[in-house]
């Protein structure tokens, strides 16, 4: 038995499924999960010593590779001054500059503790500014596991085969209407029918919870345009795309001004950060300005902050997504050529430093149904084939692969050496 697979059992006795998070148990990909260590730039290290190259980077945060000096040496520095205060900080008027400068359409923003909060507090406060009870969200996007928005949810749900989550009441959900996505005549068509009732449209605005699945042209627009005419709020869930598809996001991506926006992973450099902005006019109904409940006990916490700031200043480095999306594209293009040259089934997709990989033979996915028409078998053997050779793939055929700056061209190369031997075995 591994030392992992020792740490696994041992995890069980006392942790649900041996896991704080559902996905990292590696449930459907025939294995236990492997236990790490430590992490240095683009490598994870396991308990029996083995490197991996990673291409998860915590769900997201690690975009500058693990155990930043830069990041680390911020929170170092305020370390002896304190945990928590529970008392307004300067650092918190740091990070609200810093993040409303890289993403304009942001007037103002709260602080939070996690992507969920976000997500759960946009909507709420979505709802009490219009007064209505209605959200629209989509098949397979994943907003976190707050009760409105856990319908129909990608990632972690959709692997384990739960698509929406007995807890959730009846009374609840009903308020939730999912479309699919990437059909903009279907949003048109719903808000015919009952925009006056509809509070907001929550969006990925590239999905990265169903694997990775960048919007099409004029969809993100006809978000846009359905809740202006209807004023119903436009909310671009960029927990994940935030700071990562561009500096600005997936909005200065794709050029599609939201109302809200909710950030995490990036947002905190590897600590438990959310937070939740937009334009001022709807910002200035948050508690204590306004009458719509929010707060945190921990939010806006000084290391986290720090951490945060510390990563946020270095991906707006002039060129440095540009140089993450070449590198995401070189792998993506480099898998491609070694699949079709084994006679592989495969496709990927890719939004500037996230990428998907589907086992299909459609030159394209774009919505929930195809992504979950691809082929499970083969992304599993080609998952834990990948994990052999040293290479750590997210364990879910639902989840966006992240590449980061710490990924030189060697480890990139390395990987498609480790693809060309899997895609071999996976022919035989
Ligand atoms: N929104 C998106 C798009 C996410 O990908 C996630 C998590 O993966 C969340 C929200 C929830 O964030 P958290 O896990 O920090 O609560």
């Amino acid at each position: 038995m591994t030392t992992s697979a020792q740490l696994f059992e041992r995890a069980c006795r006392r942790i649900p499924g041996g896991v704080n998070s559902p996905v990292r148990a590696f449930k459907g990909m025939d294995r236990s999960p492997v236990f790490m260590e430590r992490a240095q730039g683009a490598y994870l290290f396991d308990v029996e010593g083995k490197r991996y190259i990673d291409y998860v980077g915590s769900w997201g945060p690690m975009i500058t590779g693990h155990a930043d000096p830069d990041v680390l040496g911020a929170v170092r520095e305020r370390l002896d001054d304190g945990l928590s205060f529970g008392t307004p900080t300067a650092i918190e008027t740091d990070m609200a500059d810093l993040i409303c400068e890289m993403i304009p359409s942001m007037d103002m923003v709260r602080m939070v503790n996690s992507g969920t909060e976000a997500t759960m507090s946009a909507v709420r406060l979505a709802r009490g500014y219009t007064g209505r009870d209605k959200i629209v969200k989509f098949e397979g996007n994943y907003h976190g596991h707050t009760d409105s928005l856990l319908v129909k949810a990608g990632s972690g749900a959709v692997t384990h085969g739960e698509p929406s989550s007995p807890g959730v009441p009846a009374s609840l959900a009903e308020h939730t209407i999912t479309l699919s996505y990437n059909d903009p005549d279907a949003v048109e068509a719903c808000f015919e029918e009952i925009g006056d009732q509809i509070a907001c449209i929550i969006v990925e605005p590239v999905a990265g919870n169903m694997n990775c699945i960048p919007p099409q042209p004029d969809f993100l627009e006809t978000l846009r345009r359905v809740c202006d005419r209807h004023e119903s709020v436009l909310i671009f869930d960029e927990v994940m795309t935030g700071f990562r598809v561009a500096m600005g996001g997936a909005q200065a991506h794709y050029g599609v001004t939201p109302d809200l926006t909710c950030l995490g992973k990036i947002v905190g450099g590897g600590m438990p950060v959310g937070a939740f902005g937009g334009r001022r006019s709807i910002m200035e109904n948050i508690s204590p300005l306004g009458p719509i409940y929010q707060a945190g006990t921990l939010a806006g916490n000084p290391l986290a902050m720090a951490a945060g700031i510390a990563l946020l200043n270095k991906v707006r480095e002039p060129g440095f997504h540009d140089a993450l999306s070449q590198r995401a594209a070189t792998l993506c293009e480099g898998l491609q050529t070694r699949a079709d040259a084994a006679g592989i089934d495969m496709i990927t997709q890719q939004a500037g430093g996230m990428f998907g990989i589907f086992f299909t033979g459609q030159s394209r996915v774009d919505n929930f149904a195809q992504a979950t028409a691809c082929d499970g078998d083969a992304f599993r053997r080609f998952f834990s084939a990948m994990l052999d050779q040293g290479i750590y793939l997210a364990p879910s055929a639902f989840e966006a692969g992240f590449m980061s700056s710490a990924h030189a061209p060697e480890d990139i190369q390395a990987t498609l050496d480790a693809a060309e031997t899997v895609f071999a075995s996976m022919n035989q």
